[in-house]
């Protein structure tokens, strides 16, 4: 039987330099969307998608500066008709006019191969999900696809994808290969069943055909509304693109992930996942709700995984019975004070029997000392006893000694 080490025997400092815990991002190369990359060393590129019609040119532009504003860095919007995508023309123009370039992505469905076309001229980067592109009516009384039905619609698939590409390739743009777990094509259905390989294929046939005409700039997404799905199509992408010696950056999300808690839980759940593992250059979470909620789920999944750091990073325990001081007040208070510190790592904690010990490496730490009154820390040295009513004023001071404050 396997016996575990005895911790506390272990060398703490030893153990931790040779033990690197920053996630190592599976290599991509870097696709330009605009003034924004995507892979390559970039950090991972938060997303969303507008609601509006973008026949609401006044609409869509508010709509995407709201987004812009707190931190999307691409937007998406639908065109759904030829007039949608022309219209794309004058939200660019107004976007710079009044406020500055966002990029943009366009989604474009079934049979939209000439409204790609227009929208390209006018945007970053299309999106094309390619169990729609080519859009064939599924027959109920099929049985089977040949290879030849097969391959024929691939070739016209080829025919079709052909201008976009070159479109796109010619003017330095990008392109996102979207396949829908709900959404494969009947032939795909048909071949390889309605699983990740399916998925899998389809965006392989995609990709065949723009490395075929030397177009690169793309971005993949396997997504899937349930997290398993989407978890097993997107590591069998990554594995078949490696064996195959691609390098495309993935874009990550859960569909339909609805909305409120279990919304935000099970997006986080199926990026996260892929994220911790080194997989996904791009996010985006799907929720029922308005397009703004997404970005600071997204801020909060690529936090906690120290992808990105836009926030203070507080770690408090969750209290117990030996807790000096109301922790969840304290720490509120504390997070009014401080959160515009971003970079900071700041614990606050109950007692100081576990507290200094299980600060996780923080700046700074207020910690109950004794009934009434807090230590405060700098690292894992206790630099001054004072009383709990001036425990946050003489945090502040402790960090502005430090130089480290910043009005808010
Ligand atoms: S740090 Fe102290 S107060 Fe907080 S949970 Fe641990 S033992 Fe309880």
């Amino acid at each position: 039987m396997q016996t575990l080490p005895n911790l506390t025997t272990v060398d703490k400092t030893a153990n931790q330099a040779t033990f690197d815990t920053t996630i190592k991002r599976r290599k991509t190369r870097p696709v330009k969307v605009g003034n924004v990359m995507i892979g390559g060393n970039y950090p991972v590129v938060v997303q969303s998608m507008i609601n509006e019609d973008t026949l609401d040119i006044d609409g869509s532009v508010a709509a995407i500066r709201r987004l812009h504003e707190i931190g999307c860095e691409i937007v998406r919007v639908t065109v759904p008709s030829m007039a949608h995508a022309k219209v794309m023309a004058d939200i660019k123009k107004r976007l710079i006019q009044t406020y500055q370039d966002v990029p943009i992505v366009a989604d474009v469905h079934h049979n939209g191969m000439k409204i790609a076309l227009e929208v390209a001229k006018h945007i970053e980067k299309v999106r094309i999900n390619p169990g729609l592109y080519v859009f064939e009516k599924p027959n109920s009384n099929r049985s089977e696809y040949t290879k030849s039905e097969f391959e024929e619609i691939g070739d016209k698939i080829r025919e079709t994808l052909k201008p976009l590409v070159i479109s796109l390739r010619d003017q330095g743009k990008a392109m996102r290969i979207g396949v829908n777990h709900g959404s494969l094509a009947e032939r795909m259905l048909f071949t390889y069943g309605d699983t990740p390989e399916g998925m899998v294929e389809s965006a392989l046939e995609f990709i065949g055909i723009c490395e075929s005409l030397d177009f690169r700039n793309l971005v993949i997404s396997m997504k899937a509304s349930r997290v398993p799905v989407m978890l097993a199509a997107y590591r069998l992408m990554a594995k078949r693109m490696d064996d195959l010696g691609m390098d495309y950056p993935l874009h990550l999300g859960v569909t339909e992930a609805g909305d409120g808690e279990y919304g935000r839980i099970k997006s986080t759940a199926g990026i996260a996942t892929l994220l911790s593992d080194g997989i996904g250059d791009t996010i985006r979470v799907s929720l029922t709700e308005a397009p703004e909620k997404e970005i600071p789920v997204c801020y909060s999944i690529l936090q906690a995984l120290g992808l990105r750091k836009t926030m203070v990073e507080y770690v408090a325990c969750p209290s117990c019975g030996r807790t000096l001081f109301n922790l969840e007040e304290v720490l509120h208070q504390v997070r009014e004070a401080t959160k515009h510190l971003t970079g900071l790592d700041i614990a606050v904690m109950g007692c100081i029997v576990n507290g200094p010990g299980e600060m996780a490496d923080a700046d700074y730490g207020y910690v109950g000392k004794t009934p009434g009154y807090i230590s405060l820390y700098r690292g894992r040295e206790e630099i001054k006893k004072v009383p709990e009513a001036q425990g946050v004023e003489e945090l502040i001071n402790l960090i502005k000694a430090d130089g480290r404050w910043v009005e808010p």
